[in-house]
């Protein structure tokens, strides 16, 4: 096992500004946490940890991530808390510790690959912190490393993660070392058949192959030698999945052991990569559409290289890749080899003189690292199907009941996740349970949270819902629902209202209706579309039916019943373009916007009351406090459910009672409190009762019931006042 100091003195080589002390820290608190777990094969539990340190270390991680390494199972196994490693180590080391602590939660149940893809997103975006990712594929390689002591299950399922997420992740990322060992340690479990037969194979024909390349890598280097090449030839058997994937791809046993080497020639220079494949070509010929130049046109995972076959010695094709040092450091680390690290000053000095603090210049090197290989890369489809950490940083994964992963742009809520899987389910939501607890409609969903709809046959949309869901798709539908449901009731309403509006003059609706050439008239007149749009006019308030009784039938002009000239031809434009003006805004009524309010005198309601509307004759809705005597003289029919809308500003005029005795300077105190309330009254009007009291009935301008409610209670409590209550 390693031991703290191996740890540090690895980390301080490559990272001269790290924190040692800091490291040691974290080795104790982790190996003290653990004190007497063990793991599967007996070992104490603390070897994992540093094992996932030491395997950080081989990716020259900073000491930030490193410590998050030792420290990664210590909030999921151990009694400590997030808290107490914030405390201990900074928020930093907590940040990464609680992200691979979440990633560990996450439950797999991917069957196709669609969804594989969506759990690899997912894992990306909540690893805020590329540094998360890193820290738990090492997690991961260690433990693939070590599965032998656990149950088949256990292994198999772990195995399938491992193949179906985080191999391809590794891939994505560029670390084609983790790539290949995490593809071949799954391969184990996952088909051990098939794994024993490709290994057998290779180790069979190891003797042959090792001379097969003992020869070519000498004919390369001698050749290279003599054209002034400094040049590292070698040769190796590719990983064996790959092997194994070759041979169910083509249908073949492993017979041309020379199929699977890889041979690779390390160079100084660019320049040195394609000289080198020039000598290469000149001694064997190439196969004709099997050279690759990934120099000129990197992978998306910034991997670079010079990839040729050729028929080499013994007739046999070969693959040869040419690259750099540098390339093939990117190649086996990835995302990792862009990790720069600032050497420490000269002279060492100040430390961090500057007000540079290391840390961040480490991470924002990193940052800048990152954000020029991401625009290096040439096909925007491969850019996002790359590590763009903070795309996915817009999008949420959450899950159905059912295990599905669905995308959502963040902020969406239960809404959006209701009427993606279908409008029917949207429109009859009431809320949701979110892992299994009961959330409001407006619950914003977190990645990784699984989403059960709750429904009710009762339920209806809203236009509260378009605030709080995040989907266009959702919003169509509810605002679709609104129209569909709001016009059906206007179009009922309004040809009921026309129906008795012609009664009383005598006209038949019906033989109108039926009568083309007159109906046609009047629409033209009214400048409406279609019979419908009229009756829906009415219903919404938008039209007075008596209107289109005068145009249908205008009155004897000779009669007494003349309209005004306003109502005539040309001024009924005018009607309708009043009466559709808002003039009194903040009131939300389901589904429209474009209708015309007025506040009934009886109880006049102000912003915070309980209130309902009642569609009038040709003048809009008229709002009523929920309470009101009057309001409940209206027809049942013709009420409509409003609500305030919570972002206008409205000032309306109430008017208070206050009964008070009957004594000199009372009055002064009550004018006193309004003014302290910040109220100027309108008017006052006072009146003294044979009884001793003074009844008083002020009018004033209020912004809501909340404030309304903080004045009444004021003048409570001045002395002499009997009674306080709305006129
Ligand atoms: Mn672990």
């Amino acid at each position: 096992m390693l031991n703290a100091e191996d740890i540090a003195q690895r980390v301080r080589a490559y990272q001269p500004s790290a924190d040692l002390d800091l490291l040691r820290k974290a080795y104790a608190f982790a190996e003290r946490a653990h004190e007497g777990q063990k793991r599967k094969s007996g070992e104490p539990y603390f070897v994992h940890p540093a094992s996932v340190a030491g395997i950080i270390t081989d990716l020259r991680l900073d000491h930030a991530s490193v410590c998050a390494g030792l420290l990664h199972d210590v909030v999921e196994d151990t009694l400590a808390t997030k808290k107490d490693i914030e405390r201990e180590f900074g928020a930093e080391i907590a940040e990464l510790v609680d992200g691979v602590t979440k990633l560990s939660q996450i439950n797999f149940v991917s069957k196709e690959d669609k969804q594989a893809e969506n759990f690899r997103k997912m894992v990306v975006a909540m690893s805020r912190d590329i540094r998360v990712l890193l820290v738990k594929l090492c997690d991961r390689v260690d433990n693939m490393r070590t599965m032998e002591h656990m149950k088949p299950e256990a292994q198999e399922r772990i195995a399938r993660e491992t193949m179906e997420i985080y191999a391809p992740l590794a891939n994505r990322l560029g670390i084609m070392k983790f790539k290949s060992e995490l593809e071949d340690l799954s391969f184990k479990y996952l088909e051990p058949d098939g794994y024993a037969e490709v290994s057998e194979a290779v180790a069979t024909t190891q003797k042959e192959r090792d001379r097969y390349i003992a020869d070519v890598v000498k004919t390369l280097s001698s050749r290279l030698a003599g054209q002034g090449f400094a040049a590292d030839v070698s040769g190796r058997a590719k990983h064996l999945y790959s092997i194994w994937r070759k041979m169910k791809a083509n249908q073949v046993g492993l017979e041309a052991v020379h199929d699977i080497i890889a041979f690779r020639i390390l160079v100084e220079s660019v320049s040195d990569c394609y000289a080198t494949l020039g000598v290469v070509h000149s001694k064997w010929t190439p196969i004709p559409g099997r050279f690759k130049d990934y120099i000129a046109l990197p992978k998306p995972n910034m991997y670079q290289s010079l990839h040729t076959t050729v028929i080499g010695p013994g007739r046999e094709r070969i693959e040869i890749q040419i690259r750099t040092h540098e390339m093939h450091k990117v190649a086996d680390a990835g995302i990792a080899a862009h990790w720069k690290y600032k050497e420490r000053a000269a002279g060492g000095g100040g430390g961090n003189a500057g007000g540079v603090d290391a840390s961040d210049e480490a991470r924002f090197g990193w940052l800048r690292q990152l954000m020029q290989w991401q625009k290096d890369l040439k096909d925007p489809a491969e850019f996002l199907e790359g590590v763009k950490v903070d795309l996915f940083q817009d999008e949420v994964y959450v899950f159905t009941p059912k295990g599905e992963v669905r995308v959502f742009p963040r902020g969406a809520t239960p809404i959006d996740f209701a009427y993606q899987i279908h409008s029917e389910l949207g429109n009859r939501i009431t809320g949701a349970r979110v892992n299994g607890k009961i959330e409001p409609l407006r619950y914003k969903m977190r990645n990784g949270d699984v989403i059960e709809v709750m429904t009710s046959t009762t339920q209806q949309p809203s236009k509260d819902w378009l605030e709080f869901c995040a989907t266009t798709s959702a919003r169509s539908k509810i605002r679709n629902f609104l129209r569909t449901e709001q016009r059906e009731k206007s179009l009922k309403l309004g040809k009921e209202l026309l129906e008795r509006e012609f009664a009383r003059a005598s006209i038949s609706l019906p033989k109108l209706l039926k009568n083309d050439n007159e109906l046609r008239h009047a629409l033209e007149q009214l400048k409406i579309g279609n019979v419908e749009e009229l009756f829906v006019s009415i219903g919404y308030g938008k039209l007075d039916p008596k209107a289109v009784v005068t145009t249908v039938a205008p009155p004897d002009p000779n009669g007494k019943d003349t309209p005004p000239a306003s109502l005539k031809e040309g001024a009924l434009e005018g009607l309708v373009r009043k009466v559709t003006k808002r003039d009194e805004g903040g009131i939300r009524l389901n589904g429209i916007d474009d209708v015309l309010v007025r506040y009934a005198k009886c109880c006049n309601p102000l912003p915070g009351d309980d209130i309902l509307g009642f569609i009038t004759r040709g003048r809009g809705v008229t709002i009523h406090r929920r309470g009101c005597t009057k309001a409940f003289d209206t027809d049942p029919e013709r009420r409509v459910e409003i609500s305030w809308d919570s972002k206008a500003k409205i000032n309306r005029t109430v008017q208070l009672k206050v009964v008070t005795a009957n004594r000199p300077g009372i009055l002064a105190n009550v004018s006193h409190t309004f003014s302290t309330q910040g109220i100027n009254i309108a008017e006052a009007n006072c009146r003294a009762g044979d009884d001793g009291r003074a009844v008083n009935v002020f009018t004033f301008m209020c912004s809501d019931l909340s404030q309304l409610k903080v004045v009444m209670k004021a003048l409570q409590k001045v002395t002499g006042v009997v009674e306080v209550e709305r006129a």
